[in-house]
């Protein structure tokens, strides 16, 4: 299957859309913002451990590259934590292994093929406001209430 040489393959999506430090109110407009592939890289390496090689592998891309993302996304993470700034987790050239919904009632998640529908009701709950995270997540939707 043909698929573009650019997007960077998604194993998971965040539990969260960002973070805001204590004492101040959230201010998305100075916040960094910080890709969907930079989340995956310090996931991978910092949390999981794993040496780059691997993540290249897991990410479809190249060692350099994932060394560039890595780089990238720690400057985020210490400019925010420097500098007493908000984040966000979104966008990115990604591709999803799955699709990604969750109910905004119970916050109960599910993940399907990506060649399925969305589901019309939680099945852990029955309310039927249920929200893609890849919208939220890659394509930026703030409006949910992971957005505010
Ligand atoms: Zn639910
Ligand atoms: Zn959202």
């Amino acid at each position: 299957m043909a698929r573009a040489k650019t997007l960077r393959t998604l194993h998971d999506m965040p539990v969260v859309k960002g973070f805001r430090p204590l004492s101040m109110r959230a201010n998305y407009r100075q916040a960094v913002i910080l890709k969907l592939e930079e989340y995956e890289v310090l996931r991978l390496i910092d949390y999981e451990q794993k040496i780059h090689e691997e993540v290249a592998e897991m990410m479809d891309v190249s060692r350099p590259t994932v060394t560039r993302i890595y780089n990238s996304a720690r400057s985020k993470i210490s400019t925010a934590l420097v500098e007493g700034r908000s984040f966000l987790i979104e966008g990115g050239d990604v591709r999803m292994v799955r699709h990604y919904y969750q109910c905004e009632d119970c916050l109960h998640r599910v993940n399907l093929p990506v060649d399925e529908e969305k589901p019309l009701v939680c099945i852990a709950c029955g309310s039927t406001k249920i929200i893609s995270l890849s919208d939220c997540f890659v394509r930026g939707c703030r409006h949910c209430r992971r957005c505010r």
